[in-house]
Parts: structure tokens; sequence; C-alpha cells
């Protein structure tokens, strides 16, 4: 197993190895199930949430269980889930896929569908003996049951180890008696089941529980949460008192409340991703569909170079987005499937496969809950004061956008996560980052070579640049390390620094996989607008990248060091041949102008 496994990138090695692009997987590698899976979904969404958004604007939550249980009958609700327990065992890509095009029709829905798929249903699937996956799993799978995850409390959010939630064990050795109050729970209101989290005695880490919903048993809900988006999602807050729970429905070990939630947050952070991704395309077609329309000064405002511009920029971010989603979807499941065939159990393999590429689900959460904000700012931009009536879509897509940048772990909590998550596997040896650095260091002190490169060949400079925009990283962050040690992680604007750094490599360099993948299959003529989305992804990644660089340099280098750094970040980011961004965007603009949607 182990070279089988080598051949495959480890999570956070794309920073020091260089990918082929036949090696990445992308949305056009679909196979016939997929596409089928894609469409199945994409009518469920047509016919059931967005003919029906106004009821959840309304916050009609019957309407959303009504909807979620209709979702289980179709079966998407089991899709991860193995066929043992009731589901349809599809792979990893297959549940991205589903979460990505479940999620364009209202927040409210994709997030009750990724609370009970992702964070409700994972725990038992990823940590449950064999008993309580019999016992639960399959109702879960079906929409019978529904699931919640319940971590947070009042103070214990982002500090998600410091809850004050106790679980004590009954004289009679035979259950935990659950005292505790959680908070922000997604599907409170309609659950029959919590995984709840609680420590016992003092314990360094909490533990996980499987929980059934009995109000009889001392748990009550406060009232919905009146929120700014994702209004017919349920969020309440839930109160254990006394709440008895069998000893058998303890998840995983004792102290292992942790693991569990952070493991299972790894899956949900690139779930989320996903689930930001079809909310991009609809919003950009929404967009263009009401620019062609609409008419100022007797034109179309999509003939505006000022209104092309925002829809070139929201196509080339989805694109990005997408093409780094599926990349590193389908490394995870390459990687559960040689674990599967090595031994490992699903639920081992799964769980060691989602593990190793925590780095880029977290570098995903980031940057698509980003993108699908600022692409929803710039529809309503688009509709102008049309955008800002609660009779477009664009408002409510700006606001249901809004929670992914809080849930799942912050976005600065996963920037922080990214690159400390990447040193710690440089420390174990399991990410050779230090080799790398030293020789971007030596680089650095040697005399440049004034070479012109010949860059006539279809990315030829773009993935020269990436090459390059790697040395940045490797060089802010490796000089970081070395200055200040285990003191890093206090070093937080650094930290922030250095992650953008590379999440602008990850979506940058896929987009560009992605592309060369393709113009090799289609022709480069096929790929024309794909070919000048990954080329602006990347011009904005670098302007991103050279001023988070500095930032970095600057904030802990002096004198002649921060000088030659400077020098080399100049060296590193440099265009020997400037793409016409103008041009770039007019191509991209026009394309979607013409199929009046988003249509990559
Ligand atoms: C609509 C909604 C649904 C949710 N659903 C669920 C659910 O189903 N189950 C569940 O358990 N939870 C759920 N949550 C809770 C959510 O996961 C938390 O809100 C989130 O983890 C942040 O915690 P917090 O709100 O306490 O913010 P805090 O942790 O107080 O953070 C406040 C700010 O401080 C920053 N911050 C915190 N710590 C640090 C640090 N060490 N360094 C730098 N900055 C820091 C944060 O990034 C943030 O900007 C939900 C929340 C909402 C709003």
């Amino acid at each position: 197993m182990e070279t089988v496994e080598k051949e495959l990138l480890r999570g956070g090695q794309f920073l020091v190895k260089e990918t082929n692009c036949e090696d990445v997987f992308t949305p056009e590698d679909f196979n016939e199930e997929q596409q089928m899976m894609k469409e199945a979904v994409m009518e469920f969404n047509d016919r059931e949430i967005i003919a029906h958004r106004e009821r959840f604007e309304k916050k009609d939550y019957a309407f959303t269980e009504e909807c979620m249980r209709k979702a289980g009958e179709l079966g998407f609700l089991g899709v991860a889930v193995p066929e043992e327990y009731g589901g349809l065992g599809m792979g990893f890509v297959s549940t991205m896929l589903v979460c990505d095009y479940i999620s364009s029709g209202t927040g409210s829905f994709s997030t009750a569908f990724g609370a009970h798929t992702g964070i409700g249903t994972m725990p038992i699937t990823l940590y449950g003996t064999e008993e309580q996956k019999q016992k639960y799993v399959p109702q879960l799978a079906t929409g019978e049951w529904f699931g919640a995850y319940c971590l947070t409390e009042p103070g214990a959010g982002s500090d998600a180890n410091s809850g004050k939630t106790t679980a004590e064990l009954t004289a009679d050795g035979k259950h935990y008696k659950i005292n505790g109050q959680k908070m922000w729970i997604s599907n409170a209101g309609f659950c029959k089941l919590f995984i709840v989290f609680a420590r016992i005695e003092d314990d360094k880490n909490i533990t996980g529980f499987i929980v059934e919903n009995d109000p009889s048993n001392g748990i009550t809900l406060g009232e919905e949460e009146h929120k700014l988006g994702i209004r017919a999602s349920s969020t309440r807050q839930v109160f254990f008192n006394d709440t008895m729970v069998p000893v058998e429905n303890m998840l995983a070990g004792r102290g292992e409340g942790f693991k569990i939630a952070m493991n299972a947050l790894n899956v949900g952070r690139i779930k989320l991703a996903a689930a930001c991704l079809d909310s991009q395309r609809r919003i950009t077609t929404t967009a263009v569909q009401y620019a062609n329309e609409r008419k100022q000064f007797k034109t179309p405002i999509a003939d505006f170079g000022a209104i092309k511009s925002k829809i070139a920029e929201m196509a080339a971010s989805a694109y990005a987005g997408e093409s780094a989603s599926y990349r590193a979807a389908k490394k995870i499941e390459d990687r559960i499937a040689i674990r599967q065939a090595s031994g490992n159990t699903h639920q081992e393999a799964e769980l060691k496969g989602v593990e190793e590429y925590a780095i880029e689900c977290s570098i995903l959460k980031v940057a698509v809950s980003e993108d699908v904000q600022n692409c929803a700012d710039e529809g309503i931009q688009i509709f102008g004061g049309m955008g800002f009536s609660e009779e477009t879509p664009m408002e409510a897509a700006w606001r249901d956008a809004r929670i992914a940048r809080i849930y799942e772990g912050t976005n600065e909590i996963n920037r922080m996560l990214s690159v400390g998550m990447l040193v710690k596997k440089a420390m174990k040896g399991h990410v050779d980052l230090l080799g790398p650095a030293m020789k971007v260091a030596d680089e650095l002190m040697g005399i440049p070579s004034f070479d012109v490169p010949d860059f006539s060949k279809l990315f030829s400079e773009e993935k020269d640049i990436i090459v390059r925009l790697k040395k940045v990283f490797l060089m802010v962050a490796g000089s970081a390390v070395q200055k200040f040690g285990p003191d890093l992680e206090k070093h937080q604007q650094l930290l922030l620094n250095a992650s953008n750094i590379l999440i602008e490599i990850y979506l940058a360099e896929s987009a560009i996989l992605r592309t060369e993948k393709n113009a090799k299959r289609y022709g480069e003529e096929a790929q024309k607008e794909q070919i000048a989305m990954a080329k602006l992804y990347l011009f904005n990644a670098v302007e991103i990248i050279k001023k988070n660089g500095i930032e970095g340099v600057i904030s802990f280098a002096e004198g002649d060091e921060q000088k030659m750094m400077l020098m080399g970040l100049k060296r590193f980011t440099k265009y020997t041949n400037y793409p016409n961004v103008v041009e770039l965007r007019n191509t991209i603009a026009e394309k979607v102008k013409a199929e009046n949607k988003y249509c990559f």
C-alpha cells in the first residue's frame, strides 16, 4: 500500500511537487453515473427548492423539513453512506457533487442538508461501532430521522474543546447523565438525533455521544434564532438537563470527542466549499440574464465594460473554485480506495483519506466561501436598486452566503489551521518543506538568471509563475518558522499572510491544470474562455500574493535580509509577458453574455 499511496500526492504536497495536468480530476471527468446524479439533483433543486424560494425566506421551517424528507426519498441523503447501512455508497466525488448542485436554491436548505448528511451523520459512519451504525445510520440515510451536531456552547465557539457540558457516569454504570447548553444548533427543530460533545469529569478532551431527541429525557429547545440569512434553516439552542444516555452510545472512546469533532469538520469544510459552488454559478447566471435584459442609455447594461468586468470576474472565481474542489475531492476518493484495497475498512479508509487532505479542506472552505460572497455582492451591484430588493434573488443569495465564512470553523481559524497543519506535517516529515525552503534561500543569495525563457506554449509562462509563487510561500513561511519556531502561532497576522498565499496558489494552479488538461483533449480554441479564466485568476492571485508576501516579509525581516527577500519576491511574482487583462475579461464576458448563463 505504501508504494501506491506514495504515488498519490499527500495533502499539502502540491506545494513542493509538480502536478501533471493528466493527474488532476476535473468536472469534465464526471462519469455517466455522476452526470446522472448531477442532473437528478439539479432537477430536484429546480422543482422543489427554487420554485418555492419565498417560503424559505418567510421562515417556513416545516417546509425545509418537508424538502429534506423528499431528498431522503430520492436517496440524496445517503449518497455517502455505505450500502450495508442503507445508503447509495457512492464515492467522495459524488458526495461533493450532490452538495454542490443542491446548494443554489437557498442556503436554508443546503445548510439543513449539510448539517444532516455531514456533521449529523458522519460522526457515526466514521466512528460508530457496528451496533451504533446498524441502529442509527439506515434511518439517517433515508431521511426517516434527521441528525444535528451539538458542539458549540455560549462560552465555547472557536475554542471548541472548552465546552462546559458534562457527562457523568451513573452509579449503576449503565448511563451517562448529560447536563449543559448547546448553541447555534442547525436542524435542532426537527432532528431525531443529536451528536453531543460533553466532558467526563475533568478530562482534557471532550467525548462524543449519540443522543436520541426525546423531550421526556430532559431535552429542551430554545426559540428559533432570527438570522441574517439561511432564514428557514432551523437554528436553536439545545438544553440537556440530566439527559440519560446509555453507555453504549458513547462515540469512539472517552476523550476522543475533540478528534471526532475536528475530523467531522474536515469533511464538513470541503463539502461546504462544494455547497457554495452552484450558488456562484446561479448568481452569475441570474446576473447575466438581468444584465442582458436591462437597458440604460439605450444599451443593455451587459454591454458596458464595467458590467462585463464583473461578469468575467464572477465566472473566473467560480471556475477556479470548482477546479480546486473537484481536484481535492478526487484525491480524497483515490486515497480512500487505495486504503480499502489494502484491507482498511471503509470507515478507517475514509477517516484517513479525508484527514490526509485536511489542509486542502481548509483552503477550499475559506476560498470558496469568500468567493460566493463576493459573487453575490457583485450580483447585487449588477441588479442596481433591484438588487437591494427582496423581489429579486440577489439579496437573499448575499445574506445566505454570509454564514459560510463563520460556521465549520471561522475563516480566520481555517486560515491559521491551513498553515499550522502544513508546518506540522513538515515537522513530522510527511511533506518535505525544509529542503525546498533551503533551496529557495540559496536561490535568494545566488545570481538570478537573465535568460529569457520560451513561453510560446500554452500556459508555459503561467506554470512557471506558479512554480515561483510556491517559492514565495516557502520563502515567507520558511523564514518565519526559522525565526519564530513554535512561537509562530502567536504571529497570527503573518500566518494569515502565509495562508492567503497558499490559498491563491492552490486555486490558481487548479484552474490552470484543469484548463491545460481540457485544452489537450478538446483543443485550445474550444477552451478559449476557460484559458482566459485561468489566466485572469492567476493575474489576480499574483497581486494578492505580492501584497501578502510584502506584508509578511516586512513584519519580521529587516535591513539586508529584508531587501534580499523583497527582491526575491519581485522576481518570483514577475510576468515576462503580462496578459491583457481587459481582453481576458472581455473574452469571458462575451461568452457568458452570449450563452446567457454560466456555461463552463
Ligand atoms: C447559523 C449558524 C449555524 C450553526 N450551526 C452549528 C451546528 O449545527 N452545530 C454547532 O456545533 N455549531 C454551529 N454553529 C456555530 C459555529 O460553528 C460557531 O459560530 C463558530 O464556530 C464560531 O464560534 P463563535 O460564534 O463562538 O465565535 P467566536 O469563537 O467567539 O469567534 C469570534 C471571532 O473571533 C475570531 N477568533 C476566535 N478565536 C480566535 C483565535 N484563536 N485567533 C484568532 N481569531 C479568533 C473568530 O474567527 C471570529 O471572527 C452555527 C453557527 C451559526 C451562526
